[in-house]
């Protein structure tokens, strides 16, 4: 699984990372890294546009198709488009549609009752409620809230502090949301597997809760380091805090072999 494919990207690496690809080691083995990499001006930060020519190439490349490729399946596209429409195969699919439909709405109703579900949606929103009254008193201080906006904070605002913390609350507004999603799929594709009595170790929901994890243990971290820099935010940044421990200890109740899983890449042998 951690053997690059005959273009040199290393199959399904993107889907168990932290998605950080501006300090990725495996960016130029990655499709999608290094289609990130490519839309990011390395000087003047000017990331790629949504032009229709622009999505067309990034699909291409995220794909691995050619434009052969491409022209193939434009063909095959009008192809379709312009064959006849049968209305019982037409009233077939929307009723297959429908019924799919059913299914996701109550497995989503499921997936909310998780108490897993509910602390990923109550720590988005506390972090959320927490960072938005300070994000201007912190940017005038010279903290880099996001690594992309770092261009015009003067050097003198650079001390030591600032750059730690800065690190430390990109950590967390980075995995704030990530952690919310990933428990959405984790706990999605697990309550699917429970019904088709499917556990495997290297299971998608399993290698999800594996970055989930990672992410908790992140920004428990992440809070450590603000709380101790910035200690007259200890009273409104503890309970975040104690809401992630317990996060981390629910994970590890329905996630017990998330550990377990290897994903590509990352843990092969040395790739830590
Ligand atoms: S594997 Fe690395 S380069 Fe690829 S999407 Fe994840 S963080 Fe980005």
């Amino acid at each position: 699984m951690h053997t690059p494919d005959s273009e040199g990207y290393i199959p399904f690496i993107h889907n168990y990372c932290d998605r950080r690809c501006e300090r990725c080691r495996f960016v130029r083995q990655c499709r999608v890294g290094a289609v990130e990499v490519d839309d990011v001006g390395e000087d003047d930060d000017v990331v790629g546009d949504e032009r229709v020519e622009d999505l067309h190439d990034r699909m291409k490349k995220l794909l691995g198709l050619s434009d052969e490729d491409m022209a193939a399946m434009e063909e095959v596209r009008k192809e379709h488009e312009d064959e006849p429409v049968d209305p019982l195969e037409e009233a077939r699919e929307e009723a297959a549609m429908a019924e799919w439909q059913r299914q996701q709405e109550e497995r989503d109703r499921q997936v909310d009752a998780q108490p897993l579900s509910v602390m990923g949606s109550t720590y988005l929103d506390l972090v959320r409620a927490w960072n938005r009254p300070r994000e201007a008193s912190f940017m005038a201080r010279g903290v880099q809230l996001h690594p992309r906006m770092g261009m015009g904070i003067p050097v003198v605002q650079r001390t030591p502090e600032v750059l730690v913390l800065s690190e430390a609350l990109q950590e967390v507004l980075w995995f704030h949301t990530m952690i919310h999603v990933k428990i959405q799929r984790e706990l999605h594709g697990k309550l699917e597997a429970d019904d088709e009595e499917d556990n495997a170790l290297q299971s998608d929901w399993n290698g999800t809760a594996k970055v989930c994890i990672d992410g908790v243990d992140r920004s428990m971290i992440a809070w450590d380091t603000i709380i101790e820099l910035l200690p007259e935010e200890a009273d409104d940044a503890l309970p975040i805090r104690e809401l992630l421990r317990r996060m981390r200890q629910e994970l590890d109740a329905v996630f017990p072999d998330a550990h377990a899983f290897i994903r590509p890449g990352f843990d092969a042998p040395g790739g830590g």
